[in-house]
């Protein structure tokens, strides 16, 4: 396929721009040097050259609205379509940021609202809205615990977070300054107790814990965990970028976290991936509440009001509120399905796990057979010992079959790893078409491994040469 540059012909045009209604005055004049739409050689092309160009490009990707999304960890979940018709309320789309609160009490009632939802699902005194995604609220988290132990006088130099966890942990934990210490997993796949008991000393800022964890497993100890952390007054954080295997069903606030970042755009359901948009709010327990960021919203008797008078707060960390409209489609979607809906949604997406993890396990090693959350973590050792297929190949081998490939290689602790988060979304159905696709592909290893080694042989481009991608991009055709 081409660039949209090489299939520019000059004097091609798709739209015609209105005269200019300034009359005298001359753009040149006004606009800076280079940037005149003439000097920008911009590719030009006609109304339907370039609706071909896009349509094209779109065919060659890969959606969860084109098929299923088993990418383990992401939550690639359905996100209902009226999640965005909501989010297109122009009441909403044409609100500028720096509207007074006076003409903004619908979109204010609505964060404030969102807070109080999630605040009710997790066990939690309150939450932030600000951060941006996931990993922006661990940041915000544990700038936040800092703070704590600043205000109380206490110099905490380390933060506990297990083996298991996803890489933005530590990387969070390491921007705030603090000297990470890895706790190891246990036989049975949650954090080893005599281990967490040895590293929890009174230096140690609190453990930062994914419940259930990146193995799809529930931490069985929690509530010993718990007291290990709290014994030596820490705080426990809740990496919550799953909640959608707890949600309605166990709130991590009871659980004994103190503290917990949401994947909005994962749990209640935004359209995500490629960088955007997300939304990663903040939960925290009473003592951590006058730490938060500011501006706040704020119920007074007639309206909502914003305020900034929060004087320990770690002040904003993030322009204007955060992604407002991941919000919206955050709020629609829990009002929409209601407490029960969200249980239910719960429910599904572990069932439909456990369907998985039950009807694979004959093929595909399973390093930690017990009862699984969301997701289901296989490993493709047998698949190497056998015939030298790796799991990439079976990844690769999947696209051919028209599935996105789950999460791969992760968790570390996992060799071959296989990681397949089926969620709540996806019917018995496509459950069993994806079973058998990967039934199949397990007998071509063994049968044809040369062939699964190829793959994929249905793709526009075979393999791509990742390393070199990632060393030496070549992102811009314009030189
Ligand atoms: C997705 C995820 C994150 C990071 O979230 P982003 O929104 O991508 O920054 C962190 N922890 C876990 C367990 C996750 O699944």
């Amino acid at each position: 396929m081409k660039l949209v540059y090489e299939i520019s012909r000059p004097g091609r045009k798709a739209m015609e721009i209105p005269a200019g209604d300034c009359p005298g005055v001359d753009p040149a004049a006004v606009i800076e040097a280079g940037l005149l739409r003439d000097e920008l050689d911009l590719p030009e092309l006609s109304e339907v050259d370039l609706v071909r160009h896009f349509i094209n490009l779109s065919r060659r990707n890969f959606g969860v609205d084109l098929g299923f999304y088993p990418l383990g960890s992401c939550t690639m979940k359905y996100n209902p379509k009226v999640n965005e018709d909501i989010a297109a309320l122009e009441g909403f789309t044409c609100l500028h940021p720096y509207a007074p609160a006076n003409f903004s009490q619908g979109a204010m009632r609505l964060m404030y609202e969102l807070r109080a939802y999630l605040s009710e699902i997790c066990g939690m005194a309150d939450f932030t809205l600000q951060p941006a995604a996931g990993a922006h609220g661990e940041l915000t988290g544990i700038m936040t615990i800092k703070r704590h132990f600043e205000n109380k006088g206490e110099t905490r130099s380390k933060l506990l977070i297990p083996d298991a966890a996803h890489g933005t942990n530590p990387a969070s934990g390491a921007l705030c300054g603090f000297q990470i210490v890895t706790v190891p997993s246990n036989a049975e796949g949650g954090i080893d107790l005599e281990h967490l008991r040895e590293a929890m000393t009174e230096d140690v800022a609190g453990l930062m814990l994914t419940n259930p964890n990146t193995l799809g497993l529930f931490e069985r100890n929690i509530e010993q965990v718990a007291d290990i952390v709290h014994g030596k007054g820490g705080l426990l954080y809740c990496d919550g970028a799953n909640m959608n295997a707890l949600m309605g069903i166990a709130r991590p606030g009871d659980l004994g976290f103190d503290i917990i970042q949401l994947n909005l755009h994962k749990t209640f359901s935004t359209p995500h991936g490629c960088g955007g948009p997300g939304s990663g709010p903040l939960g925290v327990k009473v003592p951590l509440v006058e730490f938060l960021p500011v501006p706040r919203i704020i119920k007074t008797e007639k309206s909502y009001v914003w305020s900034d008078e929060y004087p320990k707060s770690i002040g904003a960390v993030r322009s204007f509120f955060g992604n407002f409209g991941v919000m919206v489609k955050a709020y629609t979607y829990i009002r929409s399905l209601g407490a029960e809906g969200l249980r239910e949604a719960t429910e599904d997406a572990v069932l439909n796990a456990n369907y998985i993890k039950e009807r694979l396990k004959p093929y595909f090693d399973l390093p930690y057979d017990r009862t699984c959350m969301h997701e289901c973590v296989f490993s493709g050792e047998r698949q190497v010992k056998e015939s030298g297929v790796h799991t990439s190949d079976i990844a690769k081998r999947l696209i051919d079959y028209g599935y996105h490939p789950p999460t791969i290689y992760f968790p570390l602790i996992v060799p071959e790893a296989i990681m397949i988060e089926p969620t709540e979304t996806e019917s018995k159905q496509t459950l069993d078409d994806f079973c058998t696709a990967m039934i199949a592909i397990a007998a071509e290893a063994k049968e044809n491994p040369e062939l699964v080694k190829s793959a994929p042989l249905s793709t526009p481009v075979r393999r791509l040469d990742e390393v070199l991608a990632a060393r030496k991009p070549d992102v811009c055709w314009l030189k």
